[in-house]
């Protein structure tokens, strides 16, 4: 477990009380920042030279870095999970991220008790958790963090680890507690070349960033805590998450509002159904496409039609557009190329067709893994059958 901080001795969580003398402070002088939408922009273009990042990606990554501001205020939990099957790319994300964390902790696999023997962490630290396969700790570990306020006890000492958290997994989070929570960012593979961040590059940047973070906090804190932002037309948990996200803003309405544009789609998956429900489709779709005979490829709008075919048949009175199938692949952690000028699409290589067969496994899709012939089929449930095999 690497720390990015400094931070003094005692126990992580151990009872701390925001704001006061008992709590460690930064030790970060504030600088000015200019207005609300200069501090914004340079953070959104600063992540915008991640080029496995959508615009979307960035803008809701830019917020989240001001929402971590204030934990104390926020309604929420302030959770990102980025999934990333790039290990190159989302390394490089994680380094960057933190550089627009006034507090930023950069850990590897998590445990509860791993976390329980940090020593007192800085005001407001954010937990960067870099993990590919997330496993039934880490889910527990997030359960509890989700909870702000909720203490545990250990050892006769009462422990608060609810920190402002993301997450960086290979495969997308399974725990439908945590999933509902989090706002969901998707890192698409990157074949060109990342951009050249040395360590001092990044450092650099985020020597410049941090006192004006501070000052943003210290100048805007009672705004924030008493700001009433709210996205009625929202249906909850995203309308609580929107809300977080807008309160965070002092002083640019424009920039609240924007805040409605970029979670419309998640808003959206809340409203159709539930997300596994429709991801469970959509790895049956591919699942399918994968098993016809001679094929290489497959395009979204291919896959569209048989997750829709697949959602009629099952009496399902509702049609996804091929953004929406895109969207449902990326958080699947299958991510689209562009096959040809017919569009973007999925190539179905060794390592994409054992994917789409452990997530199909993973979620019980309807169609039976037995097909005739396929290496991956066998392979699955063989893995399926024994039962000390890590999946
Ligand atoms: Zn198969």
């Amino acid at each position: 477990m690497a720390l990015t901080s400094a931070a003094p001795k005692n126990s992580a969580g151990e009872s701390k009380n925001h704001g006061t003398l008992s709590t460690p402070q930064l030790l970060i002088g504030p600088v000015d920042y200019g207005t609300t939408g200069q501090l914004f922009d340079e953070i959104r273009d600063f992540l915008a030279q991640h080029p496995g990042l959508t615009t979307d990606a960035v803008l809701k990554l830019s917020y989240f870095s001001f929402a971590i501001l204030f934990p104390e205020c926020a309604g929420i939990w302030p959770f990102v999970s980025v999934v990333a099957s790039d290990s190159v790319g989302s390394s490089l994300l994680l380094r960057m991220i933190a550089c627009t964390c006034l507090a930023p902790l950069h850990i590897g696999e998590v445990t509860l008790n791993s976390i329980l023997t940090l020593p007192r962490l800085p005001y407001p630290t954010t937990m960067l958790i870099d993990q590919l396969a997330p496993n039934k700790e880490l889910e527990r570990v997030l359960r509890i963090m989700s909870r702000p306020g909720g203490r545990i006890v250990r050892k006769g000492k009462f422990h608060d680890i609810s920190f402002p958290t993301l997450v960086c997994t290979a495969e997308p989070l399974r725990d439908r507690w945590i999933v509902d929570q989090a706002i969901h960012v998707g890192l698409t593979p990157t074949r060109g070349s990342l951009p050249l961040f040395d360590r001092q590059s990044l450092s650099e940047f985020a020597r410049k960033l941090r006192p004006k973070l501070a000052r943003y906090r210290e100048l805007n804190f009672a705004k924030i805590r008493d700001s009433h932002f709210d996205a009625p037309g929202f249906t909850s948990p995203t309308r609580d998450i929107a809300t977080m996200l807008g309160n965070a803003i002092a002083d640019d309405s424009s920039l609240q509002r924007c805040v409605l544009v970029i979670l419309e789609s998640q808003d959206q998956e809340v409203r159709i159904g539930r997300t596994d429900w429709i991801e469970a489709i959509v790895a049956e779709a591919v699942l399918f496409l994968s098993h016809e005979g001679g094929r290489s490829q497959a395009r979204v709008g291919e896959i569209t039609d048989i997750v829709n075919g697949i959602l009629k048949g099952r009496g399902q009175n509702i049609a996804l557009d091929p953004r929406a199938v895109g969207h449902h692949l990326r958080a699947l952690g299958i991510f689209s190329v562009r096959l040809n000028r017919a569009g973007r699409g999925i190539r179905f290589t060794k390592e994409i067709r054992r994917k789409i067969h452990r997530l199909a496994d993973a979620y019980n899709v309807l169609t039976p893994l037995n097909q005739v012939g396929c290496e991956f089929c066998a392979e699955t449930t063989s893995r399926t059958d024994a039962p000390n095999q890590p999946k």
